[in-house]
């Protein structure tokens, strides 16, 4: 049994799928070409019938445009120049198929990477692509490849992106288990909201675990079993049945009011990632959207959104909700989340670099274009914009005036806007949180970002599971700043919500409870089993539970405070 970060819950079993980018060396050797000649057709027949299988796959899938890149590497196999090429570097210099290849294949790749048209560059990456395949296939390497999979799987890789984890097919991938990662790791946020079964962080997964091995994902406790006994197995299958009724009894708060014993309302509203998530949202009784991540509208494109494309997808998503209210961030890209089509500068430590706001306000037309479609959308329901990363009044300042001048000159086209927009920010800087009484004179609302608010206060990488120890949502120096950004919200007359992962943890929302967070935003598949809790509680009590744990000294003693007190 291996240990890892329980990251979405649910229990799963079934058999691994290990998804590895095998790392090839290629060396010039000297061969027979006519043994040479028939691997490369070999590996190119074999290649070619990957791409329409994972194509017939994706049909339905993806839209149009997005199936054509499968035409493209298609082209790339029948591509003439490139496999002639080929054949006559083996044919005259007798050297080894995979060799001829990658020395031609690098040639291509070199000459258009060099031209300025993007889709010449587009056309690099496609050859490159290809060739891995044939390249793989020549060496006899088995191609691990997500869309491949047709069967009941659990996920085991190193790493997953972003990108890879919109790709899981919920019918056949039951879990994953990876090696790298942290609970608040955006693979991990998406295994949330697409509810799929996931354990992050752990260490020598890809060592142990062989392709096919039968696993019992525990994600309630964080664990991965490997060809586990009869009655392990017997043991979880009953287990995964009580966990699926405790869910299923949830159902009945779906339409209730969130309210204290004693009568203090608090708003549970949802995080998503994209217009399709709204309808998990409604599904779960969300009060609204308290964190809409507009990155992955960004992150599924080819190239910049333009403001018709963002339009229309805020647009549904207001609308969708039916006048509740819809909190927007804008792009906060940089970190671990990245564009194919725009190149980061390199930084050491890309959490603490180029990302977020700071990327918007070098770049504004970037920004500009954002704020436009969100002003325009602002007529179909009820929208609030919200800055990430914000650390200075100054920033602050600048990208509200950005919005103010996109604003002014709509409504000087006369385009029909919002009565009210509200414009807030992230509280995920220390130096914000401690600053909040100042923020919160120009802010309309603050939500709090504990996933990295807890990695900068404790200075530990939200991706790396060595120093995942200090992911201490219960320590006293983060309810500190937590109560700081309240106190500071609430003395202006402004409200403060929570949009990290901490605000679904049912351990956390007593205290937060306590510490008078008036909105409480998480995955969609959190918000019943939160209002269960919070509707269980007295708001007077948790006021006496929250004084007290700003006095405590460790998280273990807040848990325990909370555990002790709330049954
Ligand atoms: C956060 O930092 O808590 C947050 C909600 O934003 P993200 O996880 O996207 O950085
Ligand atoms: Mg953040």
């Amino acid at each position: 049994m291996l240990k890892g970060i329980a990251a979405s819950s649910g229990i799963t079993i079934a058999k691994a799928y290990k998804l590895e980018t095998p790392e090839i060396v290629i060396e010039c050797k000297q061969s027979n070409p006519a043994e040479e000649i028939e691997k490369f057709n070999k590996a190119l027949e074999q290649s070619k019938k990957d791409i329409e299988t994972i194509k017939e796959k994706a049909t339905g899938r993806l839209s149009e445009d997005d199936l054509k890149i499968f035409d493209a590497h298609l082209m790339v196999c029948d591509d003439p120049a490139l496999c002639d090429g080929v054949i006559d570097k083996i044919n005259s210099e007798s050297v080894n198929a995979d060799y001829a290849l990658d020395a031609v294949a690098g040639m291509f790749i070199s000459m258009f990477e060099s031209l300025e048209d993007a889709y010449m560059r587009e056309r690099a990456a496609d050859i490159k692509d290809v060739t891995r395949r044939i390249k793989y296939h020549i060496l006899g390497v088995n191609i691990a490849d997500l869309s491949l999979i047709d069967e009941e799987v659990i996920v085991v890789a190193h790493d997953l992106t972003p990108s890879d984890t919109a790709q899981l097919n919920k019918k056949y991938t039951k879990g994953f288990a990876t090696e790298i990662g942290g609970r608040t790791s955006h693979s991990a946020i998406m295994a949330r909201s697409l509810e799929i079964p996931a354990v992050v962080g752990v260490t020598n997964i890809m060592s142990t675990i062989k392709h096919g091995d039968m696993l019992i994902l525990d994600a309630l406790k964080g664990k991965v079993y490997i060809n586990p006994d009869e009655e392990t197995i017997a043991r979880y299958r009953v287990e995964a049945k009580r966990y699926e009724e405790e869910v299923a009894a949830l159902r009945e708060y779906k339409d209730k009011a969130t309210v204290t014993v004693d009568g203090h309302h608090i708003e549970l509203a949802a995080n998503i990632g994209t217009p399709n998530d709204v309808a998990a949202v409604l599904e779960n009784g969300g009060e609204g959207v308290g964190l809409y991540r507009t990155e992955f509208l960004y992150m599924g494109a080819k190239d910049w959104p333009t403001e018709d494309e963002q339009f229309e997808a805020y647009k549904k998503v207001l609308e969708s909700m039916g006048g509740k209210p819809v909190v927007v961030r804008t792009l906060d890209i940089g970190g671990d989340k990245h564009l194919d089509y725009y190149e980061f500068p390199e930084e050491m430590n890309p959490f603490l670099g180029y990302r977020a706001v700071r990327l918007c306000l070098d770049q504004k037309d970037i920004f500009r274009t954002q704020l436009r479609a969100l002003i325009r959308a602002s007529a179909y329901g009820k929208l609030r914009i919200m800055f990430p990363m914000i650390a200075t009044i100054d920033e602050f300042r600048e990208a509200k005036g950005v919005y103010e001048e996109e604003k002014a000159k709509l409504v000087a086209e006369g385009v029909a806007i919002g009565d009210d927009i509200q414009v807030g920010m992230m509280v995920e800087i220390p130096a914000a949180a401690v600053l909040a009484d100042k923020f919160a004179k120009i802010s309309d609302f603050f939500s709090i970002g504990t996933n990295d608010m807890i990695q900068y206060s404790m200075a530990a990488d939200r991706m790396s599971e060595k120093v995942s120890y200090l992911y201490q949502p219960f320590n006293p120096s983060l309810l500190r700043l937590i109560k700081m950004t309240i106190d500071g919200a609430h003395a202006h007359g402004k409200w403060a919500g929570m949009c990290g992962e901490m605000a679904g943890e049912p351990d956390a929302i007593p205290v937060l409870l306590g510490l008078g967070l008036d909105e409480f935003s998480m995955s969609a598949t959190s918000i019943l089993r939160a209002r269960k809790i919070a509707n269980s509680l007295s708001y007077a009590e948790m006021k006496e539970l929250a004084a007290k744990a700003l006095e405590m000294e460790t998280a273990e003693e807040v848990l325990e405070l909370i555990r002790s007190t709330v049954k």
